[in-house]
Formats: structure tokens, C-alpha cells, sequence
């Protein structure tokens, strides 16, 4: 199979999971947001292969394939806004791309799409049959309708070409391998806690959000590619959770002296976010399986080892205002 975006923090876990499954795995990746450090540990295997691309440009891969799962895509909001024309360029031409590829191949597509696609959500917590609430025009429109763009796109080939497809919704998610400059909450959170730094929590930290642990979601994927369903199908884990509270979990789990400090809410941040994964338990039997407390302590221990890694690039990464 072939897996865009494998080199990313979700992409690095499923070619893992996947060569335990007895696939042969080809990671195509140009590493604009990922890195070879998250696959390096791979290399050695016989089913595994490295393969340096921007998906957005061509994609091309010799010999048979049972799946193209595309997963490309900056996923951080700092990233998708320091980075909008890739992003909207990945969502579009690299979804167009991965298609082909599966139609040429006849191979199961399945595109790793987001809960941005509900946007500021005024319907609470968000079944797949919401439509979603997104500002096309704002900063984070580069993302959500890249992303709406690239379920419009599936579901064509779907309805034109019979491609076999299925779109998943991915909810926050976090584990190990995140970038500890990457922007998202809980990798902030980590760095800062860990380092003795002011934790940043924008707005008054009363937005929510839902955050699953990676393994939960890779066993998801696993599920949904070996199922026949097309989706969109939440997966995500239903445990909502403050801004605010989050920062003081991880406070507490870090054993950290941090200060909360408070800055200002993004632009078009959303206020509440919960999946409803009614459809995920009935037609997968899926339903996340790792507390929270216990993904936290597994990331924070993974954060705790590689932060004297952390390096001046990373620091470069930073960016302002995104959670
Ligand atoms: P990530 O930034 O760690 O991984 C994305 C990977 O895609 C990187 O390795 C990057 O180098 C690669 N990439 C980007 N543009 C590319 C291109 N043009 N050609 C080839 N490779 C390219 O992010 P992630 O968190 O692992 O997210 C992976 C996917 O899951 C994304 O599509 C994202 O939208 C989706 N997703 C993630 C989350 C989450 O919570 N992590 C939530 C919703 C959706």
C-alpha cells in the first residue's frame, strides 16, 4: 500500500501498524511537515520503503497496490497558515493525484479528512451528517476547504470512476511524535510545562475540545480500510475537555511550577468540538480504548526523552497564536 503524508506524526504510526499487519508499505513524503526521524526506525524493514515526493505535483508508484491512503497535508494550524497555498495544493491537485493512483491501481482509497470540516460547529457534538459551519474566506479556510474540497473530490471518483473510497474524519488527536513546536495544544502544553514555561491558553480556555490517543485512531483506520463502508465516518474519541482544564492536567501530570498565562483566541477558532461516533461503534465495533490520563502520560514520556533533541529548527517552527 501506499501511505502520502507517512512521514508525519498519524503517517509514521500507520506504516508501523500496517507492517505489523504483513503489508508492504511505501511512505511518500516530501517532509515539509514531517520528518525521516519518524520512520528511520522502519528502514531496516524488507516491506518498507522511503519514497521522496511531493504529492501535489505527481504521483507515481511501480507495481501493484491494494490501498492509497492519503494523509498528506500540513494538519497544524500554525502550519496551515504559515503554509496556505501547499495546503489548499495538497488538498486539491495531491487528492486528485492520490485518486488516479488508486484508479490506476484499483486500490482502496481512503482520505484522511478532519473535524474542521464542521467548522464552528453550531450542532453539538457533530454526527456526519453535519454539513459543518466553516468561514471559507478566514485563515483557516485553507485547511477546512481543502479538506471539504478533497471529500467532494472522493466522492466523484467514487460516483464517476467506482472507486472503492471511504473518508475518515479525524478528530484532535496526539501522541507521541508530535513536533513540540508544532502549535497544536498538547504538544504546547508538554513543552512548556516541561521547560518551567508560562502554559499558553488562548481566549479564557473555556473552548473545547475532543482528543483521542493515536493508537485508538490507528485502530480506526485499520478497521474502516478493511471494512467496505465509504463514510465520512467520525473517529475521535468523545472525551471533551477544556482548554483551560487541559493545560492544568498536563500541569499536574509534569509535576511542572508553569504558570497558566493567557493570549488571545485565534480567528475562527472553534468554541466546541465532540465527535459523535455512534456510526464508528455500530458499523466498525470501534470505540476508543485508552484513557486519556494514560495517552497523556505516554506522550509526556515521549516528550521527556527527545527533548533534549529539540533543536533551534524546531524553535524556528513556532508560531504565534495557533491551539
Ligand atoms: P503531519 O504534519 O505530522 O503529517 C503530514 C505529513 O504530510 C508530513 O509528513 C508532511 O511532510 C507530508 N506532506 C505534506 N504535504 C505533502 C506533499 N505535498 N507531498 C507529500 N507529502 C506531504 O500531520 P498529522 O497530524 O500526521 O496529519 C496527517 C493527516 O491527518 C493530515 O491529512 C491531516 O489533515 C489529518 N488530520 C490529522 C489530525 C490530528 O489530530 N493529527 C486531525 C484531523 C485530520
Amino acid at each position: 500500500m501506499a501511505i502520502t503524508g507517512g512521514a508525519g506524526f498519524l503517517g509514521s504510526h500507520l506504516c508501523e501498524r500496517f507492517l505489523l499487519e504483513g503489508y508492504r508499505v511505501i511512505c511518500v513524503d516530501n517532509f515539509l511537515t514531517g520528518s525521516v526521524a519518524n520512520v528511520e526506525h522502519l528502514m531496516a524493514e524488507d516491506g518498507f520503503r522511503l519514497m521522496r515526493a511531493d504529492v501535489s505535483q505527481h504521483l507515481s508508484v511501480p507495481g501493484g497496490l491494494e490501498a492509497v491512503l492519503h494523509f498528506a497535508s500540513p494538519a497544524s494550524p500554525s502550519d496551515y497558515l504559515r503554509l496556505p497555498i501547499d495546503t489548499l495544493r495538497v488538498g486539491s491537485n495531491g487528492t486528485f493525484n492520490a485518486l488516479e493512483l488508486a484508479r490506476e491501481k484499483g486500490a482502496r482509497f481512503v482520505l484522511a479528512s478532519t473535524s474542521e470540516t464542521y467548522g464552528d460547529p453550531l450542532v453539538h457534538p457533530q454526527p456526519e451528517s453535519y454539513w459543518g459551519n466553516v468561514n471559507p474566506i478566514g485563515p483557516r479556510g485553507v485547511y477546512d476547504e481543502a479538506k471539504r474540497f478533497a471529500e467532494a473530490m472522493t466522492m466523484a471518483y467514487r460516483r464517476a470512476h467506482d472507486v472503492d473510497t471511504a473518508i475518515l474524519r479525524i478528530f484532535n488527536t496526539f501522541g507521541p511524535r508530535m513536533r513540540p513546536f508544532d502549535g497544536r495544544a498538547i504538544p504546547t502544553f508538554v513543552r512548556q510545562a516541561l521547560l518551567g514555561e508560562p502554559i499558553t491558553v488562548s481566549g479564557d480556555g473555556s473552548q473545547t475540545r475532543s482528543i483521542c490517543y493515536v493508537d485508538d485512531l490507528v485502530e480506526g483506520i485499520v478497521r474502516l480500510f478493511n471494512s467496505n463502508l465509504d463514510g465520512p465516518i467520525n473517529i475521535g474519541n468523545p472525551h471533551e475537555v477544556s482548554m483551560l482544564a487541559l493545560a492544568e492536567w498536563i500541569k499536574e501530570l509534569t509535576g511542572s511550577s508553569s504558570e497558566i498565562a493567557f493570549i488571545p483566541r485565534p480567528q475562527d477558532d472553534p468554541t466546541v468540538r465532540r465527535p459523535d461516533i455512534t456510526l464508528a461503534r455500530t458499523r466498525l465495533g470501534w470505540e476508543p480504548r485508552v484513557p486519556i490520563e494514560e495517552g497523556l502520560r505516554r506522550t509526556i514520556a515521549w516528550f521527556e526523552e527527545h527533548s533534549p533533541l529539540w533543536s533551534a529548527q524546531d524553535q524556528a517552527d513556532l508560531a504565534t497564536t495557533a491551539l
